[in-house]
């Protein structure tokens, strides 16, 4: 098993968050520094470094990660205008915390992506 991360805490309840949902599998919560209107984190409870990492026994926790993104999107009323999930690998993909999350970024028209010019 991997080591405990930031977000193995904010599962675990040691530090604080605003969970929006939780189960045997994921737990969303708010972003800390939110990057459009509605922008949750959506976590395996296992803590999977990244998706280089992730094994067929974890297809079941990954897929929920969908489910829940579109769950939550119905529940906060942006399903039907849209929306958009990110999964940051490494360190080209810009990915800070080594603990598999989707992010769901809502609430208005989303831009178009970027990259980092050498
Ligand atoms: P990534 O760059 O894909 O690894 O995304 C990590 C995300 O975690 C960033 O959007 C951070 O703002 C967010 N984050 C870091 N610490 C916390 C925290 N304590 N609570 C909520 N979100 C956090």
């Amino acid at each position: 098993m991997a080591e405990e991360t930031i977000f193995t805490k904010i599962i675990n309840g040691t530090i604080p968050s605003k969970i929006i949902y939780h189960d045997d599998l994921v737990t969303a919560f708010s972003d800390i520094a939110p990057k459009a209107k509605y922008h949750i984190l959506i976590v395996t409870n296992k803590p999977i470094p990244n998706v280089n990492e992730a094994q067929e026994a974890d297809e079941k926790a990954l897929g929920r990660l969908f489910t829940v993104a579109a769950k939550i999107a119905k529940d906060l009323g942006i399903a039907e205008d849209g929306y958009r999930l990110i999964v940051n690998v490494g360190e080209n993909g810009g990915q800070e915390v080594p603990h598999i999350h989707m992010h769901l970024l809502g609430g208005q028209k989303m831009g178009a992506f970027g990259f980092v010019k050498a």
